[in-house]
């Protein structure tokens, strides 16, 4: 599932791509998405010229002359730059096609994904308004993570939850806290001030990482078959169940928390104080 890591790595490779070219026209194959592409996104930005591509959280907007589109890629969805005439698979539900005969293509299997158009600010849009913290901006840091995290839920589900801190997902949130040294259920509120420290540093570190491991892959945005691949990357607990702690050498262990797989190492991230709203 794309993370902000994923999501920023698709903005830089589509960037060059993308912006100053002017919307001919969206092909809707499919329409059922999260939400239904609706009629607003298939004929609002045709004729508009995109100025500017951002990302806020995992949201991607494409600031036009006049409102932005804004895609979310969901579970499973990527988007490559392709020529237009190029035959659509069919996971492929979505083209934005440019003036210039290339066409940004949607690729999304499981269909989580959405594009929907936005007239006025789009930071303002209702997904996007109440959007936490972006973990590597300026004003994250440890103090900011324990303003954050006061709350009796699970740590993980803190990092997790983008209206505290936009972007993370469970890969991100299971290796930051691994390298903080930090157990998944701890309470969020007993996180000392020190381990928030840490948290945010091992955070940042993580993320960063990843995005440099993207860098390789920005070339994969662009023609070709199939989807660009998320980067292969080296986890040092996500999916190693079972593995060697790359710390200490112990098994990994797994288990679920909220419907998602949770790893950690029981020698490395001791658990101090456990949420009680999530027992294993
Ligand atoms: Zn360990």
């Amino acid at each position: 599932m794309p993370e902000l890591p994923e999501v920023e790595t698709t903005r830089l490779g589509l960037q060059p791509h993308a912006e100053g070219q002017r919307i001919h026209q969206l092909v809707v194959r499919n329409p059922n998405l999260r939400w239904p592409v609706n009629d607003a996104v298939q004929t609002r930005p045709c004729g508009q010229t995109i100025r500017q591509l951002r990302r806020r959280g995992k949201y991607l907007i494409l600031d036009c002359d006049h409102g932005s589109l804004i895609v979310h890629l969901g579970m499973s969805g990527s988007l490559r730059v392709v020529d237009a005439q190029t035959p659509a698979s069919p996971h492929e539900h979505l083209d934005i096609v440019f003036d210039n005969g290339a066409a940004l293509r949607l690729r999304d299997p499981r269909r989580f994904g959405a594009v929907l158009w936005s007239e006025g600010d789009p930071l303002q849009h209702p997904l996007l308004t109440r959007l936490g913290i972006e973990p590597l901006s300026n004003d994250f840091d440890g103090a900011r993570l324990y303003r954050v995290s006061r709350s009796r839920t699970a740590i993980k589900t803190v990092l997790m939850d983008s209206q505290r801190i936009a972007g993370i997902g469970n890969i991100y949130a299971n290796e930051a806290l691994f390298q903080a040294g930090i157990h998944p259920l701890q309470a969020a509120q007993s996180v000392s001030r020190k381990q928030a420290d840490r948290l945010a540093q091992a955070i940042r570190e993580t993320l960063t990482r990843a995005l440099a491991a993207g860098g390789s892959s920005l070339r994969d945005f662009v023609g070709g078959n199939g989807q660009p691949g998320y980067f292969q990357q080296h986890y040092a607990v996500y999916g190693r169940d079972g593995a060697a702690c790359p710390r200490c050498g112990q098994p990994i262990q797994q288990f679920k928390q909220n419907q998602r797989s949770s790893f950690f190492c029981p020698n490395c991230q001791k658990n101090q104080r456990q949420a009680k709203k999530y027992p294993v």
